[in-house]
């Protein structure tokens, strides 16, 4: 039976599907397919219903831009109070382009160059996360040779099993990211041999779309014990960070409340005393978006029936990457039609290229529209540019208005860093 993902921004009005109150065959009447479409309002509860949440203890949220970095969408969360987490050069420029306050940055990333490093300090942002012992003496350096005092943590892997996809798992001791508990000690230990640095946090991120809350409740647990240790040999941190990774439904996961995720590790932060960082991306913005497509043709191989639409890997990978789960539903439900089982791929020419497979499906004809549900996050930003296809349109609805927040495209855009190099 085909199923239509359970939400109060994307619901059907005499069978027509709405973001809040724009119908979405309108906009993309306006802005072709595909597009993805975007609920201010989805943003703003999600952020306002985290802040709350967290509301006993002082804390800061810094939006994890790299699930979705729109301007205007890194705008609409800084207008609510939040921060912003960048992993690069990129998103940091992103991140001042949209309006953040270096105050409001902290720069993340398992491998930054001596340029990312320096640009952090050039923009004095509130912290850079530092992964290595040999990254720490770096900061120390490029920060005396600027004559200042960079604002450090140390990223520690807490080696929990966060029991998420593997390539979206972060907190085992076999994954690349962060330092050890002994390795952080040691590190934190060297303070006062590192002029240039002060160690104001300590640090992790255990993976993404975590479904359940007792990997983030140990992973807490062994931090905290760690940051209690350093407080005794004097070295006084200001900032714990537990990072992002809360998990969304996507199809029929059972997930967990953010209300229920204070209640599990307020206990131990509220006995630290200091300023709780959180990173959350997804949470935030996942089922805030939808990604429109337009059926371009229906067949049949080996009994096996195709709609082939034009939206692709290039603008979705999530399917292709992680066999993601994503659902898909008509614009427009017509209950006279019947059900079919359908692989939905793209244009691209590769086999990895789908959306779905083996999916009810209402079915469909050419120029009919289809909503990929919950691609707000790691969607836009994950799109390329194989076989020169053009990026997707972004388009933000606020109650009954809408706004291209970036328009598709153009095939000049494809060519511009070639040409100039054309002789
Ligand atoms: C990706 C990432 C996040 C956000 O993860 P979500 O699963 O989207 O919440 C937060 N912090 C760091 C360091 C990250 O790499």
């Amino acid at each position: 039976m085909m199923q239509l993902f359970p939400s109060t921004y994307f619901t059907y009005k005499n069978n027509k599907l709405y973001c809040e109150e724009v119908a979405v065959a309108e906009i993309v009447k306006q802005t072709g397919t595909p597009t993805y479409i975007y609920s201010k309002n989805y943003f703003e509860d999600a952020y306002k219903e985290f802040d709350a949440a967290f509301g006993e203890i002082p804390h800061i949220i810094f939006y994890a831009a790299k699930a979705n970095f729109n301007l205007s969408v890194i705008k609409t969360f800084l207008q609510l109070g939040s921060g912003v987490d960048v992993n690069s050069e990129g998103e940091l420029y992103r991140a001042l382009k949209a309006g953040a306050n270096a105050k409001e940055i902290i720069l993340t990333s398992v491998g930054k160059t001596r340029n990312e490093i320096k640009l952090g300090l050039e923009h004095d942002v509130l912290m850079i996360k530092a992964e290595s012992e040999e990254e720490v003496i770096l900061i120390n350096e490029i920060a005396a040779s600027m004559n200042t005092v960079a604002r450090v943590a140390i990223r520690v892997n807490p080696d929990v099993d966060a029991k998420t996809h593997p390539y979206i798992s972060t907190g085992l001791s076999e994954n690349k990211f962060g330092v050890n508990s002994e390795t952080a000690l040691r590190i934190f230990r060297m303070q006062s041999e590192l002029k240039n640095i002060r160690f104001t946090g300590i640090d992790m991120h255990i993976g993404s779309q975590i479904t359940s809350v007792s990997p983030f409740v140990e992973a807490v647990e062994k931090l905290s014990n760690l940051f209690m240790i350093l407080k005794k040999e004097g070295i006084e941190l200001i900032h714990f960070d537990i990072g992002g990774g809360i998990g969304i439904q996507y199809k029929d996961e059972k997930t967990f409340s953010v209300k229920e995720f204070a209640r599990a590790i307020l206990p131990t932060l509220k006995s630290l005393n200091c300023k709780i960082i959180f990173e959350p991306g997804r949470y935030l913005t996942a089922n805030a978006g939808i990604l429109v497509t337009e059926v371009l043709y229906t067949k049949k191989n080996q009994n096996k029936n195709f709609l082939v639409v034009d939206a692709a890997m290039t603008d979705l990978l999530r399917p292709s990457i992680y066999g993601a789960y994503h659902h898909i539903q008509p614009v427009e439900i017509d209950k006279t039609k019947k059900e079919i089982v359908a692989d939905v791929v793209g244009p691209v020419c590769e086999s990895g290229d789908f959306l779905a497979k083996e999916r009810a499906i209402q079915k469909s004809v050419h120029g009919d529209l289809l909503a990929v549900m919950s691609a707000g996050a790691y969607g836009m930003v994950m799109a390329s540019n194989y076989n020169a296809r053009r990026r997707p349109a972004e388009i933000l609805v606020d109650g009954n208005k809408f706004s291209v927040i970036r328009s598709r495209e153009t095939l000049d855009h494809l060519l511009f860093d070639e040409v100039k190099v054309l002789k």
